[in-house]
C-alpha cells in the first residue's frame, strides 16, 4: 500500500529545460528571467508590478517598509496562519496584533479586526487562507481611516474575490512558490502592487537600497554607479528560479481545475457527514484550494489525534489545523495575544487531507474512503 503524501510540486522536463537554459546562458542571478517571470505573474493576477522576492516571507517584510511601518506600530493579521505572517510584522519592528476568524470561513473576521484599530494601528494584513480570499469590502472601513491593506496572499495565486484574481484589487499583495503552494520554483515570492513609487521603493529594498541594479548597470553603456540611500536587504530571487516560475505558469490554470476537481468531490463525499464540517464557499470567492482541510463538528466521536492516526494507519498522510500564532512561545506572552475561541476553536479540531494536481482518483477514493470510516465511528 503506497503511502499518499499530503502534498507535491508538479514538475516535468519544461522545467529542467528552462533550468538548463539560464546555466547555460551565464546569467544565474537577478536578471532577464527575474523581469520576465515578473511581468508574467503580474498580468496573470492582474497588478501593474511585480518584485519578485526569495520568498513571500521577504515580500510581507518589504511590503510592511514601503508601507512606512515600523517600530511602535501595530499590524491587526488573523493567529489562524503560519507564523510567517506574524514574523514579517516583528521584522519591521512593528507589533501584531491579532484577530479571530470567522466559524464559517476559517479566514479573519472583518468586525473583530475592525474593532482591534487603536490610534497605532498603522495596517491590516488579511490571509487569504489556503486559497479562499479573505471578505475585502468588509475590509474597506479600515482603508477609508487611512489603514495600509497588506493581503497575505502566499496561498492565493488563481484565487478569485467578487471576480476578480486575488493580487488585482489594488493593495500590496504577497504571493508565495514554495512547494506547499500551487506554483513552486523551490523558494520564492512576490510583491504585488499597482503604485510605480511602492514598485521602485520595494525593488531598491530587495538589491540593498542600490539605486541602481546589477542588471540594469551591466546594460547599461558607460559607467554607472550605484549609491547606497537607505539600508536595504538581499531579497533577491535568481534567474533559475525565475525560469521555472515561466515553466510553470501555463500549467496554472490545469493545476487549478484539478485542485477544484478533487476538493469538489471530496466535499460531495464529506459534506452529508455530521462529523464533518468542509470548507466554506463564500458567494464572493472562487477557492483555489491550496490545501484542503475538514474541522471534526461536535458530533464526530474521535479527538483530532485519533483522527490523524487512524488516518495514518491507511496510509493517508495528513497534518493538523493551522496551529495558532497567538499560542506559540514566542508570540503568548507578547502584547498582540488574548483568548481568540473561534481560532482555538478551529485549529484543534481541523485536519489537511492530501490536496495536489497530480493526487490519482484511485488514491482520492481511499482517502475518502478513510476519512468517511472514522466520522462514521461512535464510541
Ligand atoms: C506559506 C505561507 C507564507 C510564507 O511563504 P514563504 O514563501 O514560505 O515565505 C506566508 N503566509 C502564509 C499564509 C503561508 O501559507
Amino acid at each position: 500500500m503506497n503511502e499518499i503524501p499530503l502534498s507535491r510540486p508538479e514538475f516535468d522536463e519544461t522545467e529542467a529545460r528552462a533550468v538548463a537554459d539560464v546555466l547555460a546562458s551565464g546569467w544565474v542571478s537577478q536578471g532577464p528571467k527575474v523581469a520576465e517571470f515578473e511581468r508574467a505573474f503580474a498580468g496573470r493576477v492582474g497588478a501593474r508590478f511585480g518584485i519578485a522576492t526569495t520568498s513571500c516571507t521577504t515580500a510581507l517584510h518589504l511590503a510592511l517598509l514601503v508601507a512606512g511601518i515600523g517600530e511602535g506600530d501595530e499590524v491587526i493579521c488573523p493567529s489562524y496562519s503560519f507564523v510567517a505572517t506574524a514574523n514579517a510584522i516583528l521584522y519591521a519592528g512593528a507589533t501584531p496584533v491579532f484577530a479571530d476568524i470567522d466559524a464559517h470561513t476559517w479566514n479573519i473576521d472583518p468586525a473583530d479586526a475592525l474593532r482591534r484599530i487603536t490610534p497605532r494601528t498603522k495596517a491590516i494584513m488579511p490571509v487569504h487562507q489556503v486559497g479562499l480570499a479573505a471578505d475585502l469590502d468588509a475590509l474597506a472601513p479600515a482603508a477609508a481611516r487611512g489603514l495600509t491593506v497588506i493581503e497575505d496572499a502566499a496561498c492565493a495565486i488563481g484565487a478569485t474575490y467578487r471576480g476578480r484574481p486575488v493580487g488585482s484589487h489594488g493593495h500590496i499583495s504577497c504571493f508565495s512558490f514554495h512547494p506547499r503552494k500551487t506554483i513552486c520554483v523551490g523558494e520564492g515570492g512576490m510583491l504585488m502592487t499597482d503604485d510605480e513609487a511602492i514598485a521602485d521603493h520595494a525593488r531598491q529594498l530587495r538589491s540593498h537600497g542600490a539605486s541602481v541594479s546589477d542588471h540594469a548597470r551591466h546594460q547599461a553603456s558607460g559607467l554607472v554607479y550605484e549609491e547606497y540611500r537607505e539600508l536595504g536587504y538581499n531579497y533577491r530571487m535568481t534567474d533559475l528560479q525565475a525560469a521555472i516560475g515561466l515553466a510553470q505558469l501555463p500549467k496554472l490554470a490545469r493545476f487549478l481545475e484539478r485542485r477544484r476537481a478533487i476538493a469538489d468531490r471530496y466535499d460531495t463525499a464529506f459534506a452529508p457527514l455530521p462529523a464533518l464540517q468542509v470548507p466554506a464557499r463564500p458567494p464572493y470567492a472562487d477557492h483555489a484550494y491550496q490545501s484542503y482541510a475538514v474541522m471534526l463538528t461536535d458530533g464526530c466521536a474521535l479527538d483530532r489525534d485519533e483522527a490523524m492516526r487512524a488516518l495514518v494507519a491507511c496510509g493517508v498522510s495528513c497534518r493538523r489545523g493551522i496551529p495558532p500564532i497567538h499560542l506559540e512561545p514566542l508570540y503568548r506572552d507578547g502584547p498582540g495575544a488574548g483568548s481568540l475561541p473561534i481560532t482555538e476553536k478551529v485549529a484543534a479540531r481541523s485536519i489537511f487531507l492530501p490536496m495536489y494536481a497530480g493526487l490519482s482518483d484511485a488514491d482520492q477514493v481511499r482517502v475518502i474512503d478513510a476519512v468517511g470510516d472514522l466520522a462514521g465511528r461512535t464510541r
